[in-house]
């Protein structure tokens, strides 16, 4: 999977079509990511002993993973990524347009280190 939380996006389909946003959340077993300020509902809560504030509360509910695309922390663009190894082990991510490191997904391990 591409996304990963704190990403940017942009959302490709829908009512929120183009619109740009974080990743709050990503449920990797049903392929959904909630992104911030995208697909928003209003919710019409009751105050619970849970939730002490009733009334009407905004809130993002997920959209299906495939309808967003990750925008590149470097470029700006709209992206697809890859994952390589760094010389020390590490793996990371990058822009498959202008290959800049989006950062690290595995810490360092010396099974992938560069032999010198
Ligand atoms: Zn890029």
């Amino acid at each position: 999977m591409q996304v990963r939380i704190n990403d940017m996006v942009e959302v490709l389909a829908g009512e929120d079509r183009g619109v740009r946003g974080r990743v709050l959340s990503v449920d990797r077993t049903v392929g959904k990511v909630v992104v911030e300020s995208v697909n928003v509902v209003v919710k019409h809560m009751r105050p619970t002993r849970q939730a002490k504030q009733g009334g009407r509360l905004s809130r993002e509910m997920p959209i299906d993973i495939s309808n967003v695309a990750l925008v590149c922390p470097a470029c700006g663009a709209r992206t697809r990524c890859g994952a390589r190894y760094l010389d020390d082990g590490t793996k990371v991510r990058f822009c498959k347009k202008c290959n800049a490191n989006i950062g690290p997904i595995a810490p360092a391990r010396a099974r992938y280190a560069k032999k010198s």
